[in-house]
């Protein structure tokens, strides 16, 4: 390969995390910037393309809170409950799960919550002008979202997370049963509190935001190369599955679920597992909705896209490969008829997806340790959407040589060393 072939940036991954981090470089270097993309299939689906499309920036704690560990044991016993382990999967997945308990330890939960919120804080910084440039600021709805509880219980259960949220930087304040009701009729009457999050937006399509993305990124004249990355081969060098090498100054892995393996091969570990979910999405439901609503004790959202209404939710550990259980869809839809009464299912779509889950839910980004050329950008878990444009911001500071906009110490990959 001559030096002219050579990128100044390849970015491994086209889902909305790497299609950011190659539009914040491409920005970033000005004319001349030459930027090539790597994705096995750039049109197929992803996690970006289904998921439940908010923008969730209070979410600033880690999945693995203290005391759910006897909830999950419950919601273990039911087949399609919010949580589901494919008992053949757990010893591949067992240090995972190991490092996940450890992330609910109070010391650890705090630290990982001040880091997840460092990055949510500025989700709006990032996220507009990136929804400006790529002419998508019209499906961008800053609505807030409405968290909704069935019990006197679960929403007393909550308060202590919630007002550490508060001190995150999270804005929410209670609704009672009345204004609930008032906020969104559509739902049954049956909660007896709220919680709406004046911060949190949504989109309203996730899978349309991946393409204006990736014409963006086209535009601006990135080269696309359609393969399968099967290592780092070298600080340099990425080989694809057809023997081929793509090569750049800097490579960013931005795979998803799948960015252990490229990781691996220049020997970084990360533990790295797929969060399955899934969802129903009904283009014809007949009801209205004005924002995201989050059921919290039966641990599924809805949300109104602008191609329907987006049922969705699950945790389901299974490893990547195997074949979807749309039972589950099934289960989620079952669960918004009876909490969204009178919704129409007619030609549903059900869908799965991997979040690509890490045991801290902190993503990983920043520079390879061991090749500091190879910028990490993966990990978000149930946050990739969010995080996107931020995580690429960051991105762009490393390949520039800049100090960070936010201390890149938490996300470090070396944490995993350990
Ligand atoms: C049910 C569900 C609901 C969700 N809801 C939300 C939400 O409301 N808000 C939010 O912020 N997040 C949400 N998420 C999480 C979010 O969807 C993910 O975190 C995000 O999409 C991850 O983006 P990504 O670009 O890292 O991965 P992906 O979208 O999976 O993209 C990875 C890309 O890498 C490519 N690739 C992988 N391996 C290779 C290889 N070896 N060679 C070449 N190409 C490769 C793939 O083809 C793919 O295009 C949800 C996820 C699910 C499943």
């Amino acid at each position: 390969m001559t030096n002219e072939a050579m990128a100044d940036v390849v970015v491994v991954g086209a889902g909305i995390v790497g299609l950011a981090c190659a539009w914040a470089a491409l920005r970033d270097g000005g004319d001349g910037a030459r930027v090539t993309v790597i994705d096995r299939d750039f049109e197929g689906d992803r996690a970006s393309h289904g998921n439940a499309g908010g923008i969730a920036v209070t979410e600033s704690t880690p999945i693995a809170v203290h005391g759910m560990f006897t909830k999950a044991a419950k919601w273990l016993m039911d087949p399609l409950g919010p949580l589901a382990l494919d008992w053949k999967h757990v010893p591949k997945a067992l240090p995972w799960f190991i490092a996940f308990r450890r992330a609910s330890e109070p010391a650890r939960f705090h630290a990982i919550s001040h880091a997840l919120a460092l990055l949510n804080n500025r989700v709006y910084d990032d996220i507009v002008p990136m929804f400006d440039d790529i002419g998508a600021s019209a499906m961008h709805y800053r609505r807030g979202a409405l968290t909704v509880y069935e019990t006197d219980e679960a929403f007393a259960a909550d308060q202590t997370e919630w007002a550490f949220k508060r001190e995150l930087g999270a804005r929410w304040h209670a609704l009672n049963a009345q204004q609930v009701r008032e906020c969104e009729p559509s739902l049954a009457p049956v909660f007896r509190h709220g919680v709406f999050l004046d911060d949190w937006s949504h989109i309203g399509d996730p899978r349309r935001i991946v393409t204006l993305l990736r014409e963006r990124v086209r535009s601006l004249g990135a080269r696309f190369v359609t393969g399968i990355a099967r290592a780092v081969e070298s600080p340099d060098t990425v080989l694809l599955a057809n023997d081929e090498r793509v090569q750049g100054r800097r490579i960013v892995i931005a795979a998803g679920a799948w960015s252990a393996a490229l990781a691996r091969s220049i020997g970084d570990n990360v533990l790295l597992e797929s969060e399955r979910g899934y969802n129903a999405t009904l283009p014809r439901h007949g009801i209205e909705l004005t924002r995201e609503v989050i059921f919290a004790e039966r641990k599924f959202v809805a949300t109104p896209l602008d191609v329907g209404l987006r049922i969705g939710g699950a945790a389901e550990f299974a490893g990547i490969d195997a074949p979807p259980n749309y039972r589950r869809s099934d289960a989620l839809l079952a669960l918004g008829k009876r909490f969204i009464p009178g919704i129409d299912d007619t030609d549903a779509a059900k869908w799965m997806g991997h979040r690509p889950a890490t045991p801290d839910s902190l993503p990983v980004i920043g520079a390879s340790p061991r090749a500091p050329s190879v910028v990490y950008a993966f990990g978000h878990g149930h946050l990739g959407l969010t995080q996107s444009a931020t995580t690429a911001a960051l991105v762009a500071d490393v390949l520039a040589c800049r100090t960070p906009r936010v201390p890149l110490a938490p996300y470090s990959i070396s944490r995993f060393d350990n």
